[in-house]
């Protein structure tokens, strides 16, 4: 199994192409999603919240209070570390279960739906190739408009809190336009998937595994004739 990295910028497109790929029965995993999952009612991470924060960031029916968290995370930037040290760790550690699952399962690839990667970096390495969802500056911020309830300085502020999409554009192995209409995405979204379907890199970590596990299976094989041997 290969991992394929895929960003854009707020506004720029990203979730729409991830839902393309779904409908294609690709595997995308989306790491807000795990970031709202791993704050569950019930989930450990919640209750170390709870202890480092105090009760008052929960809701009445003991769900996690967001707009109260962010606030305060948002005044004070040692909160905001101590937060991601809770939530960052079990985010990961649900996306490498879930990973070792669908490698289990025989995926070829699975992409990985992140929005800040070229920003943190973290998990760069991993991934066998990035794609981005591109549209110009001006599109962002019409299309943000229309979808969120928010300002102009709030539209711009969190635009400028990211790196500018001209540049992720550079970085990224594949480029998805999508400074038309979003009938522009299909063939793009197909030509990308036969691209990634011909790729062959998931045979790397395949054989890896199947060495492993041939070396395990000799191991135990010797070791049990050994014990026989020595035991007749
Ligand atoms: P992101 O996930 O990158 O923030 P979305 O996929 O949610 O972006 O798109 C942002 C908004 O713009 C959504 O309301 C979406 O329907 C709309 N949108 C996406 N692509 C286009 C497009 N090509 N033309 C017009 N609107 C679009």
């Amino acid at each position: 199994m290969f991992l394929v990295g895929l960003t854009g910028g707020i506004g720029s497109g990203k979730s729409t192409v991830t839902a393309l790929l779904r409908s294609h029965g690709i595997t995308v995993l989306d790491l807000d999603e795990y970031a709202r999952i791993v704050v569950q009612k019930g989930e450990s991470a919640l209750n170390q919240i709870v202890k480092q924060f105090g009760s008052e960031v929960l809701l009445p029916d003991g769900s996690l209070d967001r707009p109260k968290l962010g606030q305060i995370i948002f005044a004070d930037e040692s909160k905001r570390k101590i937060l991601n040290s809770i939530v960052h760790p079990a985010i990961y550690r649900r996306l490498y279960f879930d990973l070792f699952i669908y490698f289990l399962r025989g995926k070829q690839f699975v992409v990985l739906d992140v929005p800040l990667l070229f920003e943190t970096k973290r998990i760069l390495g991993f991934l066998n190739c990035t794609v981005v969802v591109w549209c110009r500056r001006d599109q962002q911020v019409e299309r943000v408009k229309e979808r969120n309830d928010w300002n102009d300085e709030e539209i711009e502020n969190r635009i400028n809190a990211q790196i500018p999409l001209d540049e992720k554009r550079a970085y990224a192995d594949y480029v998805i336009l999508n400074d038309g209409p979003t009938d522009n995405l299909v063939p793009q979204v197909t030509k990308l998937l036969g691209t990634l379907r011909g790729k062959r890199s998931h045979w790397k970590l395949r054989s890896a595994a199947l060495a492993v596990a041939g070396s395990i299976a000799v191991l135990a094989c010797l070791t049990v004739k050994y014990f026989t041997k020595t035991h007749l």
